[in-house]
């Protein structure tokens, strides 16, 4: 069954953000650009999930949780919160909000929220990763960007297998090499980590796919789009 995703965002290029991700994850996904579209909408096509900016011309994300609610509208509903605006959490919680994401955010994190509150029940299955069209079976040791499967060596594989494991989350060449070689950092062994991260986005791209695995120049190393 697919999940209807009602998004409420009045930044055009932030709504069709949102609307091609959710797409891409699998969601119905309709966009509404003011709140009394958005209250509108939300009554007429009942979704499954609402995502409802906060500062919205004509009517506030707060006022749309809030008139929902009292009409028993019991959809759960993400608030997104500007961080320069005078908006309180506790406030939007208090209206009836089930969640709430202060912007800027990374898009995984966002599909993290929409999953706890579609699919509450749905473990997390640690057997595999994913992350965009890459996947990850740690039982057969395989890894698949798409349909295409991709050789990697032991040590190209744990690596991923880390990154995958925090999405979004950039980490320090040292750290990245204690938590996967599991033994002390030092200036060659950090050559080796990058050898390491040079193959593996080889071997990632290899079909002009995009980069997944990104350098942070200087840092380390990080999984994101
Ligand atoms: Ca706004």
């Amino acid at each position: 069954m697919t999940h209807h995703i009602l998004v409420v965002e009045d930044e055009a290029k932030l709504a069709q953000l949102f609307e091609r991700f959710l797409q891409y994850k699998g969601y119905q996904v309709s966009v509404a650009s003011d709140g009394l579209a958005g209250l509108a909408t939300a009554r007429e096509s009942q979704p499954d999930l609402l995502i409802l900016d906060w500062m919205l011309p004509g009517v506030s994300g707060l006022e749309i949780c809030r008139r929902l609610r009292s009409t028993g509208v019991m959809v759960p509903i993400i608030l997104l919160i500007a961080k320069d605006e005078v908006s309180d959490p506790v406030a939007g919680l208090d209206g009836g909000a089930d969640d709430y994401l202060v912007k800027p955010f990374y898009l995984e994190e966002l599909f993290a929220r929409v999953r706890a509150h579609l699919h509450p029940n749905q473990e997390e299955d640690s057997d595999t990763g994913q992350f965009a069209d890459l996947s990850l079976n740690r039982s057969t040791r395989e890894v698949y960007r798409g349909d295409r499967l991709i050789e990697l060596t032991a040590e190209e594989f744990d690596l991923l297998d880390y990154l995958l494991s925090h999405p979004c989350q950039p980490f320090h060449r040292r750290t990245i090499f204690e938590q996967v070689w599991g033994c002390d950092w030092s200036d060659d062994n950090l050559s080796i980590l990058d050898q390491c991260v040079c193959c593996l986005r080889k071997k990632l791209t290899a079909n002009g796919e995009k980069p997944l695995v990104q350098v942070l120049c200087g840092v380390g190393y990080v999984l994101r789009e």
